[in-house]
């Protein structure tokens, strides 16, 4: 039975074990406690873009090729238009969830982290966190338990400056990926997104305001997709998922803090939710190495606000159809104007360069 540790996480998701992992790079003690059993699934979209790749790498994680499934970039695909662009510099991965658990689980074990499986904590305690009626005394207790987060609440932390939701819904299918990127099919106030995850699987996800719409309806609005949908087996039942935007006031409070979803979260379009993790992950066991949680919120904020501001602008193409079309018709007549938005996306464009490319964006959809 654990009784002490400098570190407690709640959580042993993506977040939680990067955290772990980053704290354990710099020497302490770390547990992880978890009510459910791994490896973990999750409804998600499975895109690991070439940031979280690095991120990830940064934890000494890398996705075996077997489990995985490279795409050179991104696809948008609305009506009868389609733009496509390579990432600036790498490759992007599709890994199924429970894939990257495991990998995520042999690299924690590896480095002399104590996970504890089914292992809900009930509770915080001045002193640490309640395990059932055991008290385990922890320097700092991380919630790292997702959306939903208890501990966010135990800690008086949830009070929000934003906090919208849209339903998800994701399946696999048993069929060889057809396309080199990962595809963002945009419809009727859902978008569907296609991600390749193995040379004979890809990971659909769709997302919409509607939490009735489930996927078979859906493609209804998405002939192409569907006639291709239409023979392959189904690889998995259809699992949903809440896809929140989240921005918290605080993040943490004296020696609680939380770290990915429980702290916050993007709207899953952006498929830049587990990079976020990875780097907050970095950020806060730096702060653990200070011996202070000081500079997390600013760092925090500043992590958050370039995929906060690219799920905005690719919402506005949520918005009506006749205006996506514009834009979309913007990317068509000049490719390049995709291509540094994707590369904004990743973080690649400077702010000067992504405010150039918006102006750009916005004369081409006036003269197209
Ligand atoms: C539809 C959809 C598609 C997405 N697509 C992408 C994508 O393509 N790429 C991408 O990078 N991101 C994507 N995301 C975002 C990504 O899934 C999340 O950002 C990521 O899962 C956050 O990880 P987490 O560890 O913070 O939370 P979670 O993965 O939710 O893990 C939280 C863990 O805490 C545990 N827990 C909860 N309460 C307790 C407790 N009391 N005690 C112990 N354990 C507890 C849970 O069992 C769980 O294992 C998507 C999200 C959605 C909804």
């Amino acid at each position: 039975m654990v009784k002490e540790t400098d570190i407690f996480i709640i959580g042993g998701g993506p977040s939680g074990l990067a955290t772990a992992i980053a704290a354990r790079q710099r020497g302490f003690d770390v547990v992880v406690a978890d009510g459910a059993r791994p490896p973990i699934d999750k409804a998600c979209g499975e895109g690991l873009m070439p940031d979280a790749r690095e991120a990830l790498e940064k934890l000494g994680i890398v996705v075996p090729p077997e489990d995985s499934h490279p795409f050179r970039g991104i696809r948008f695909v609305s009506g009868n238009l389609s733009v496509d662009a390579s990432f600036p510099t790498g490759a992007g991965i599709g890994v199924r969830r429970t894939a990257l658990h495991r990998t995520m689980i042999a690299r924690a074990e590896a480095a002399g982290i104590r996970l504890l499986w089914q292992t809900p904590v009930v509770g915080l305690h001045p002193e640490g966190v309640l395990l059932g009626r055991n008290i385990v005394r922890s320097g700092w207790v991380v919630g790292a338990d997702g959306g939903h987060s208890l501990v966010r609440q135990w800690a008086g932390l949830d009070r929000y400056t934003r906090d919208r939701s849209r339903f998800a819904f994701r399946r696999h299918y048993r069929i060889s990926p057809w396309d080199d990127c990962m595809e963002l099919h945009w419809g009727p106030k859902c978008q569907i997104y296609v991600t390749p995850i193995a040379g004979d699987e890809i990971c659909v996800a769709l997302i919409s305001r509607d939490p009735h719409l489930r996927l078979d309806a859906a493609l209804a609005a998405f002939p192409e997709l569907a006639s291709r949908l239409r023979h392959a087996q189904a690889a998995s039942v259809e699992r949903g998922a809440i896809s929140s935007t989240r921005e918290l006031k605080r993040v943490y409070q004296e020696k609680i803090v939380l770290v990915g979803d429980a702290s916050g979260a993007v709207d899953a379009i952006t498929g830049e939710g587990l990079c976020l993790s990875f780097r907050q992950a970095e950020v806060l066991a730096e702060c653990f190495a200070a011996g202070s949680l000081h500079g997390y919120q600013a760092a925090h904020r500043k992590l958050v606000r370039r995929p906060a501001l690219m799920a905005r602008l690719m919402l506005t193409l949520d918005w009506k159809a006749s205006f996506r079309q514009r834009v979309m018709r913007a990317f068509d007549c000049d490719p390049r104007l995709f291509a540094r938005m994707l590369a904004m996306h990743v973080g690649a464009l400077s702010a000067v360069d992504c405010a150039a490319n918006g102006l750009a964006v916005g004369w081409r959809m006036l003269n197209a």
